[in-house]
């Protein structure tokens, strides 16, 4: 597994984490990006979360990892996706209607996703991460949460 495939699977179990740690208020992601071990991911919020809770991503992040739990794909219709998870498998900028069929990414009782991307059989691929930095942009309403894998 390449390690931009690691780290790009790191953004849906760091995802997973920020949700059950800052609740649905942090559910709607606003942008991802990977660069080599680095990934950011950047999810609508209201506020700058304290230290203790990104403590907390963090370790529930990393307990996900060693839990090595299988990532299950599902190459469905847009339709049917919706029925079965709502807006859940959506970002906050909406997929153009012209695309009617969908690669989704689930991690259950975790994280689901419509994503195209190549990710790791389970989370156990990714190995360890630490965030290094999160930002939050006031203005903008966004929380910005970057990791490095180590
Ligand atoms: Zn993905």
């Amino acid at each position: 597994m390449s390690v931009e495939t690691r780290a790009h699977t790191a953004l849906h179990v760091v995802k997973g984490a920020i949700v059950k740690v800052l609740g649905d208020g942090a559910r709607w992601t606003a942008g991802t990006s990977v660069d080599g071990a680095h990934g950011r991911i950047t999810v609508q919020f209201d506020r700058k979360p304290t230290d203790e809770e990104v403590r907390e991503i963090e370790r529930l992040a990393n307990e996900k990892i060693k839990e090595d739990q299988p990532v299950d794909i599902h190459v469905l219709s847009r339709a049917e996706a919706e029925a079965r998870w709502g807006d859940l498998v959506y970002d906050l900028f909406p997929l153009p209607p012209h695309i009617t069929e969908l690669q989704v990414f689930h991690l259950p009782g975790w994280n689901v996703n419509a994503c195209n991307k190549e990710h790791t059989p389970s989370t156990g691929g990714v190995g360890e991460l630490a965030i290094t930095k999160t930002r939050f942009r006031n203005n903008k309403q966004l929380l910005e949460v970057s990791f490095d894998l180590v």
